[in-house]
């Protein structure tokens, strides 16, 4: 069971070349439940494909995107949306034609899985820098299991510095949430 609670981590002076990527401001989404012994975290990219697809397109990062299957044809569906998108009611699931009702100037993207497994990989190695303890759910989320670490950090802490990690690393953000249990 998981309490949720958002903190805004504080900026950082970036250089400019950083400054393009990081505008995005992170939230951690912290869970905590009482109890003592596991420390587990949950690791969710925000809205994944789309701030891939945004990291590497700056050209369109202000303007509602969706990735979107199959744009060739007009059957295929919303696989991710961005912010923006999103305060126009565009929702993962549904057909691009609807979206485009809903928000007409959408851009809709083909999705590039390269590009995301390769996020993905990178993600993990910094999983790895804190526990070997990592099952992997789907390409964007990830559970940690970061009981008992070696340098006294408790699952927050961990939490925080990899949420900024991912940030400044990789140039997209995530939430995680962070279980103590049994
Ligand atoms: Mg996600």
């Amino acid at each position: 069971m998981f309490v949720r609670a958002f903190l805004l981590l504080p900026q950082i002076p970036l250089d400019i070349s950083e400054l393009m990527f990081y505008t995005i401001v992170t939230r951690t989404c912290v869970c905590e439940v009482t109890g003592m012994e596991r420390s587990i975290l949950h690791v969710d990219f925000n809205s994944f494909y789309a701030s891939v697809e945004c990291l590497h397109h700056p050209e369109i990062r202000n303007k509602p995107v969706a990735v979107g299957g199959d744009v060739e044809q007009r059957h295929g569906i919303i696989l991710a949306k961005n912010q923006i998108a999103k305060q126009y009611h565009v929702s993962t699931g549904e057909a691009l034609w609807q979206a485009r009702l809903k928000c007409p100037d959408l851009v809709i993207v083909p999705p590039h899985y390269e590009l995301y497994i390769r996020f993905s990989r990178m993600a993990r190695e910094i999983y790895l820098d804190y526990t070997d303890q990592v099952e992997p759910f789907g390409l964007d989320e990830s559970w940690l299991d970061v009981t008992g670490d070696a340098a006294g950090r408790d699952g927050m802490t961990i939490a925080r510095e990899i949420s900024r990690r991912i940030k400044y690393e990789l140039g997209i953000t995530v939430s995680i949430g962070v279980s103590y249990n049994e």
